[in-house]
């Protein structure tokens, strides 16, 4: 099949090197000359966010799917009426492209997601009592787009532009779930991970798995993922957001309709990775099992504070001598603050040694330049 991929970082890559194992033509379409995809597969360099670009990227393939979604839905509309399968359909794309959208779509199909207020335009009188959380309607990404609105002092701060009002949240934890759904209807879920936060020792970059629940919190986990699954109405594979709070309430906050940074850790924590399942719901296969192996977590090597260019990953050596760790680069060759420039994941017996681990690979390497 010549599959195409909207986007060439590094989600597409790592579902490229998985499904390589398979016959396959990769495709893929990113603005950065550079972008990780760019020398494994069939590169086209070019914007997907405009709609004739996407339209002739889309028109001779099998299947389109997509590794970010802040692409042109309207062409990816265009391509299915011409016949071209994609995955995710346009339709759950756009919902989820849309904050607004994608809130109403939870609340129309009773989803838990924090109570919202839907804000148009700087006229408009907040209702949502303070502290509440804003996020812009469009455009937002890796925290970017959401702010908190504290106090009244706050309020002069708040975005003139189309937005969610939403209320906050008090959380216990930050939990992800990725589901699939293929063209057939069937439907596999991964076992939920954590997103774990100390800010004492800023590990915010860490993420888990697997994550022992009560029977109560796993049981409203189930219904929302089986709820999602129900109506989405799509074929695809979709990470869910999920927050607890301190009462033991599971929230959706946000779905994403696509690879994400919360499954990394599947590449060996799982039977089957989320890339694994990915491919195979690209071609509407049978689903992958995701059961669990091992206690596994992931580390995000981002550029540290301070360093631009020519990335070097400092203290790698020491890192490769660790048993059961593996290293992921996405091939960028350039480093900044913040940026995501790969990950390593850990295997562990126990959860204890799993934190041990990855605080010690945490404090052992260092993106600079
Ligand atoms: P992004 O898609 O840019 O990552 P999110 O919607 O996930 O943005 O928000 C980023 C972070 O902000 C979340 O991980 C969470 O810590 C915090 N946050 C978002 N919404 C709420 C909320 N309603 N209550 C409390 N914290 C929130």
């Amino acid at each position: 099949m010549k599959i195409g991929i909207l986007g060439g970082g590094q989600l597409g890559r790592m579902l490229i090197q998985s499904a390589l194992k398979y016959d396959d033509q990769f495709y893929t379409l990113d603005p950065a000359s550079d972008a990780p995809c760019h020398n494994i597969s069939y590169f086209t360099q070019g914007n997907f966010n405009d709609y004739e670009t996407v339209l002739n990227f889309g028109k001779d393939k099998d299947v389109v799917t997509i590794e970010i979604e802040h692409v042109n839905a309207d062409a990816l509309a265009e391509l299915e009426n011409q016949g071209v399968k994609v995955v995710p359909n346009s339709k759950i794309i756009k919902t989820i492209q849309q904050k607004i959208l994608q809130k109403e779509f939870y609340k129309t199909h009773n989803i838990p997601s924090p109570e919202f207020q839907v804000v148009w335009n700087r006229d408009e009188e907040i209702t949502m009592p303070l502290p509440f959380v804003q996020k812009m309607n469009t455009g937002g990404y890796d925290g970017k787009g959401v702010q908190l609105i504290k106090n009244e002092i706050d309020l002069q701060n708040l975005w003139q532009e189309a937005s969610v009002i939403e209320s906050l949240v008090d959380i216990d934890k930050e939990l992800s779930v990725i589901v699939a759904r293929n063209e057939n209807g069937e439907t596999k879920t991964f076992p939920v991970t954590e997103m774990v936060a100390d800010p004492k020792l800023n590990l915010l970059d860490f993420n888990i798995c697997p994550v022992f629940l009560s029977e109560d919190i796993q049981k409203q986990i189930d219904s929302i993922t089986e709820k999602f699954l129900e109506v989405v109405n799509s074929p695809g594979l979709f990470a869910i957001e999920l927050f607890l709070d301190q009462e033991g309430k599971i929230w959706v906050n946000e779905t994403a309709p696509r690879l994400h940074n919360s499954g990394h850790q599947s590449q060996e924590g799982n039977a089957n990775s989320q890339f694994e399942q990915m491919y195979r719901v690209v071609k509407n296969l049978p689903l992958a099992d995701t059961d669990f192996l091992t206690f596994s977590g992931m580390l995000n090597l981002v550029g540290a504070e301070g360093f631009e260019g020519n990335v070097i990953y400092e203290g790698m050596d020491d890192v490769l001598k660790m048993p059961k760790t593996y290293v992921h680069l996405y091939g960028k060759t350039e480093t900044k603050p913040g940026r995501k420039m790969g990950h390593i994941n850990v295997l562990a017996d126990s959860k204890e040694e799993l934190m041990e681990k990855l605080v010690k690979v945490k404090e052992m390497v260092r993106v600079i330049a």
